[in-house]
């Protein structure tokens, strides 16, 4: 699906993260790769695992906080693979301690934080990446239902993938001008680093083993696969799109 297309992923902290099964996924798709590390102390597990996918994939630092390295990590994307096809966003950011308040609690800071860390970062990398994408470019993110419907204990998280989702459909619009599609993927809840700030997490695996169509959780290399597919020409009369890759969970009421 991906033969011939280049592209950079963000997001990989270890073995378990979306991001790294997307690596994998549009990989195996046929991609060629550029993937980043937020800091030094994740660059030797990235490293690791990117090693073992086909051609070495090219490793950049990029901490999304740092306009510099994001601007510096683009050229240095474009200078590795020519024209970028694609990126992939599957990273987010809130103070724990601040997921641990009641949702009225929430601070200024905490708040700041984990908009722009979370969502700004979207926007600033498509900005970044914007005159290096080929025509026909493809963004993804990564959401979850937490932006539509209360989660108990994902809140701030949940504004912030509201903010996302919205950005997902300006940025649509903005960049389908030049025929760069924008989307995200809502994936079902998944145990990774990120998930074990979320109060509780288990209860939420349980729920959605019990309440979704297909009774059971989502693996992250289901949710990569469907990441590959927003990537590809297949889907590429879809923009502004959230598509959920979460057992069905999102269809029910009760
Ligand atoms: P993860 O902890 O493996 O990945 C989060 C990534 O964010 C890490 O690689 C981390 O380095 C990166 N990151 C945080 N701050 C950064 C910064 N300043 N600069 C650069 N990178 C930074 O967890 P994950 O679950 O794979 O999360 C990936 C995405 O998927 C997130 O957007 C998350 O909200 C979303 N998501 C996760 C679930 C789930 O249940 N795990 C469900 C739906 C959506």
């Amino acid at each position: 699906m991906l033969n011939g297309k280049k592209g950079v992923i963000l997001g990989i902290a270890n073995k378990r993260s979306i991001a790294w099964a997307v690596a994998q996924s549009a990989a195996r798709a046929g991609a060629e790769l550029v993937l980043t590390y937020q800091n030094e102390r994740h660059e030797p597990t990235v490293r690791a695992l990117a090693d073992t996918l086909p051609g070495s994939p090219v490793l950049l630092p990029c901490d999304v906080d740092d306009e510099q390295q994001v601007k510096a990590f683009a050229e240095q994307a474009h200078e590795h693979a020519g024209k970028i096809d694609f990126l992939v966003h599957s990273l987010a950011f809130a103070d724990p301690a601040e997921l641990k308040k009641e949702f009225h609690r929430t601070s200024r800071e905490g708040f700041r934080t984990a908009l722009e860390t979370s969502v700004h970062s979207f926007i600033a990398l498509s900005n970044a990446v914007e005159p290096f994408l080929s025509d026909h470019g493809s963004l993804v993110t990564l959401s979850y239902i937490g932006a539509v419907r209360v989660i108990p204990n994902y809140k701030l998280m949940g504004v912030a993938k509201a903010a996302l989702e919205a950005t997902v459909r300006y940025l649509a619009y903005d960049l389908g001008a030049r025929g760069i599609r924008a989307n995200a993927v809502s994936a079902g809840p998944i145990r990774t680093v990120s998930a074990t700030s979320i109060g509780d997490f288990h209860r939420i695996l349980n729920h959605v083993e019990e309440m979704s169509p297909l009774r059971r959780n989502v693996e992250a290399a289901e949710v990569a696969d469907v990441v590959t597919f927003l990537l590809s020409d297949y889907a590429r009369a879809i923009t502004g799109s959230v598509l959920y890759a979460d057992g069905g969970y999102h269809t029910m009421g009760l």
